[in-house]
């Protein structure tokens, strides 16, 4: 018998313990739950029958949109014919063969391998034991440090979650873990000093970078991960000149780039992967989120020859490395993932991501710029923010108090608009599917005008 909608509310309010949530709220029901029953191209539906805007493509990741039968029928054929096996001790399924040339592919120049995992977490937990093996096997064990920014996001794990820079991801967990250090976030409209412009905060982030290097003793720092664009941390492109002035720091000490690129891969900026916009040569590479456009749970890091060739003598030392999951290239998510590239290549999905989110950043700068509410708008590819102030021109913020970035979000909502209140500072992220056309950036933008100015009544 099939329950009702009250039913399922009660059930999931008494067992499911969710992931970010407040735990009491959500218990008495004093947060209302929300059932999403369906959902196609760029919209959702729930339990009401209501539609909205997914203006946020989930948490950033249904790239290619929602119900692409596709992608179903691929997970179906496979889960028929071979619905598991494990990739240790060199085995195989031809889906993930293929699936990694096919990233490699996508890659910037000079990556070797990929290894895979479930969620972006694992991933960057990889990274940093992939980190920690290297400078073990080059018989330098105090290389062990990792730096990452203030404000970057790497995920809640232990390792992945003392990386990232937001403060309630350590608060009440004992983190950051000590061999993970913090630098300048690379935010020019809330940190540059007075009067700076962005080529020159781009080389201030680079000082403050070696500033930190040099106190922690160059021989201890092994790498340094960030994101192209800031992503949780407020959608925050790097200001102009940022990733030469970092990499060359990095160069001068030896240490190696992680690029993150959880959210900015599989053509979220336009192109293929966020390096590639940027100029940035990393020499690992984190991946998930559009790699499946989450139809399953899959993750990977890309190494680069560097790693590669220090790897491969490691097993030449010591045997095989330690580290692996049961689920590490499961078959399923690498057909979806391959079912997912197929449409992103044949469909030129980054290409649209390039020109439909220049209109989406336009359309935000034409509507927003002069905005009394509004103190920046920022973008890049299909990524957007507004960024909330008491006053715009002096900088000054709203008092965190009033919630003004998570008002905007429930306006935008109650509009059937879903825009994501970034943590930390007063913003509205936007990052809709790529799929995303020019007629809803216009529905996208005439909601979220309305939803401001709503706010705008109650807050000025
Ligand atoms: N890295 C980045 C840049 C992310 O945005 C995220 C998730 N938002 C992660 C890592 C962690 O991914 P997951 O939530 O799948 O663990």
């Amino acid at each position: 018998m099939t329950k009702t909608t009250e039913e399922l509310l009660d059930i999931d309010r008494r067992y499911f313990m969710h992931p970010s949530t407040h735990a009491h709220d959500h218990e008495t029901g004093a947060l209302p739950g929300r059932i999403i029953t369906g959902a196609q191209g760029i919209r959702i539906r729930d339990h009401r029958n209501e539609t909205f805007i997914d203006g946020f493509a989930g948490l950033y990741c249904v790239n290619i949109g929602y119900g692409r039968t596709e992608v179903a029928e691929a997970l179906y054929e496979q889960a028929k014919r071979l619905a598991y096996y494990h990739t240790y001790v060199g085995h195989t399924t031809d889906a993930i063969a293929e699936l990694s040339a096919r990233i490699i592919d996508w890659a910037p120049a000079g990556m070797k391998k990929v290894y895979y995992g479930l969620s972006g977490s694992d991933a960057n937990e990889t990274q940093v034991k992939i980190v920690w093996y290297y400078n073990n096997i080059l018989g330098r064990p105090h290389k062990k440090k990792l730096i990452s920014r203030r404000g970057g996001y790497h995920g809640s794990s232990i390792a992945a979650g003392s990386l990232t820079g937001l403060p309630s991801f350590h608060a009440h967990f004992d983190l950051p873990l000590d061999r993970m250090k913090h630098t300048t976030r690379p935010h020019w409209y809330r940190e540059a000093p007075d009067g700076m412009d962005e080529a020159a905060f781009s080389a201030y982030c680079a000082e403050q970078l070696e500033a930190l290097i040099l106190a922690e003793g160059p021989d201890t720092v092994a790498a340094f991960i960030g994101e192209p664009v800031l992503g949780t941390g407020g959608i925050v492109p790097p200001p102009a000149g940022y990733w030469d002035a970092i990499q060359a720091v990095l160069a001068q000490y030896d240490i190696l780039l992680i690029a993150d690129e959880v959210v900015c891969g599989f053509g979220r900026l336009g192109t293929q992967m966020g390096s590639q916009k940027y100029g940035i040569q990393p020499d690992l590479i984190t991946i998930a989120k559009g790699l499946t456009s989450a139809y399953a749970p899959l993750s990977g890091v890309i190494v680069g020859e560097r790693v590669w060739n220090v790897i491969a003598e490691g097993s030449r030392k010591e045997g095989a490395m330690g580290h692996g999951w049961t689920y590490s290239g499961h078959p399923l998510c690498a057909a979806a993932a391959i079912a997912n590239l197929n449409i992103l290549e044949a469909e030129r999905i980054p290409a649209n991501a390039a020109a439909v989110g220049a209109y989406l950043n336009q359309r935000l700068h034409a509507e927003f710029d002069r905005h009394p509410m509004v103190g920046e708008v920022r973008g890049a590819g299909m990524l957007a923010a507004l960024e909330f102030m008491a006053d715009g021109q002096a900088r000054t913020p709203f008092d965190p108090a009033l919630k003004v970035g998570a008002k905007v979000a429930a306006a935008c909502m109650s509009r059937h608009l879903i825009a994501r209140a970034m943590p930390g500072y007063d913003v509205l992220g936007f990052a809709p599917p790529l799929v995303t056309t020019r007629e809803d950036v216009d529905e996208i933008v005439r909601i979220t005008r309305e939803a401001v100015d709503a706010v705008a009544d109650e807050v000025l």
